[in-house]
């Protein structure tokens, strides 16, 4: 099944793609190296409605759906893995999901701003100590008179330094265990937080940061949906989040991909061009396979959501598991097929290959999908419920 048929859709993708090619690919390397973030680029790409196309018209997006969407983070992700984090960060997870819990004034307030980037977005559920089990989380939103206050550290939060806005988890009630647990749209202009840069080895385009929260004053209005839907809106929307790293993943394995076959036509050794060799010929196949593979799965769990099964928790982990898998041995691949030149950083694939290890730690990391699916498969815990 072509899940890519529609002209809309084949449109989006030609847009994106001469977006990221003339505005993206040029200056990857250079902004890797300075760690730059290009704000203005995210903006751009909010202007063109690239992180709206899940979202209705009256609050600014474009309706055309989570697969126009994914498509579209695939080929920003071509070009750069820090900057399809946008897509989470303006939308999958922050404008979605205060379009599934918020009131209407919550979602004309955010929704427009987040989706056109004229606000910067960020989800903030990771902890010090809180990574795979989220629920151990330590950040409480003690409920007072007019509001809540908010005090607690996250970490490794995307744009958090940049964001003006962040969906954050926390305790209004630990007595109450996962039942106490709420989420919050917090201004992060407001007095007490704070935020730190932290250094990594790849995405150095995509600040990550530490963020702390002290005596942070939020109001009533902040809480999304009811107090105690923290687990749900927590999960409900890692299951939106893993397709926009299905998505990246596949992209940055396509370029993994395209680096390694033009290569194969540029070099020589042995007195022909190495892409005849079976053994490189062999590691083109294969990554070939995986990225169509890991694309067919993406696909699936969007277009699932755009017939309305947004809860499909279970082919969205095996998309992500895939994504990430791909990604990882495309660069992989890439990089034995360039031989020192991919080792350089004269060229892309080092980058890539410093990227892809990110797909199988965000979002839930690779072990965690595979335990989703592992528990489905043995009826220990169904995943779509
Ligand atoms: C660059 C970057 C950006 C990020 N952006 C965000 C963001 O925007 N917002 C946010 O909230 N978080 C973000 N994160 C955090 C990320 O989601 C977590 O790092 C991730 O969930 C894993 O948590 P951890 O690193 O603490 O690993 P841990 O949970 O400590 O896991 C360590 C190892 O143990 C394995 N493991 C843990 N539990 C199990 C289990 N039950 N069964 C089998 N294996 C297990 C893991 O798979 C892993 O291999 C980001 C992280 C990075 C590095």
């Amino acid at each position: 099944m072509d899940f890519c048929q529609s002209d809309e859709v084949q449109a989006m993708r030609v847009e994106a793609r001469k977006f990221t090619e003339e505005k993206i690919v040029p200056f990857a390397d250079k902004w890797d190296e300075e760690h730059h973030f290009p704000i203005e680029v995210v903006r751009q790409m909010g202007e063109l409605g690239f992180f709206g196309c899940c979202i209705p018209e009256e609050f600014g997006g474009t309706n055309v759906g989570h697969l126009a969407q994914a498509v579209l983070c695939e080929e920003v992700g071509r070009g750069s893995a820090s900057l399809r984090v946008a897509f989470n960060t303006q939308c999958w997870g922050t404008a979605f999901s205060i379009l599934r819990h918020g009131t209407e004034q919550q979602k004309k307030k955010w929704i427009p701003d987040l989706i056109s980037a004229k606000k910067i977005g960020c989800f903030a559920i990771t902890e010090p100590n809180a990574g795979s089990d989220t629920l151990s989380m330590k950040t409480t939103a003690k409920p007072t008179d007019d509001g809540f206050v908010l005090n607690g550290n996250k970490i490794w939060i995307s744009y958090a330094s940049r964001a003006d806005v962040a969906l954050v988890y926390a305790y209004h009630d630990r007595e109450a265990g996962s039942r106490g647990l709420s989420a919050f749209i917090v201004d992060l202009h407001s007095p007490g937080v704070s935020t730190s840069d932290l250094d990594k080895m790849g995405t150095r385009t995509s600040p990550t940061s530490e963020i702390c929260f002290e005596e942070v004053k939020i109001p009533k209005d902040a809480l999304l949906g009811k107090l105690g839907d923290g687990v749900k809106i927590l999960f409900s929307s890692l299951n939106q989040t893993r397709l926009g790293c299905a998505s990246g993943g596949v992209g940055l394995a396509q370029a993994c991909l395209d680096a390694a076959v033009k290569y194969c036509d540029e070099r020589e050794q042995f007195g022909q061009k190495i892409g005849q060799f079976q053994m490189n010929q062999e590691i083109v196949a294969v990554m070939a396979a995986d990225i169509e593979a890991a694309r067919l799965l993406t696909y699936r769990a969007a277009w699932q959501k755009d017939q309305g099964q947004v809860g499909n928790v279970l082919e969205t982990s095996m998309a992500k598991y895939m994504a990430a898998e791909a990604a990882q041995r495309c660069a992989h691949g890439a990089m034995k097929i360039l031989g020192s030149y991919g080792y350089s950083t004269e060229y892309p694939v080092a980058r890539y290959y410093r990227d892809a290890v990110l797909y199988q730690i965000v979002e839930g990391t690779v072990n965690v999908q595979k335990m989703i699916i592992a528990q489905d498969q043995l009826g220990i815990r169904k995943a779509n419920r």
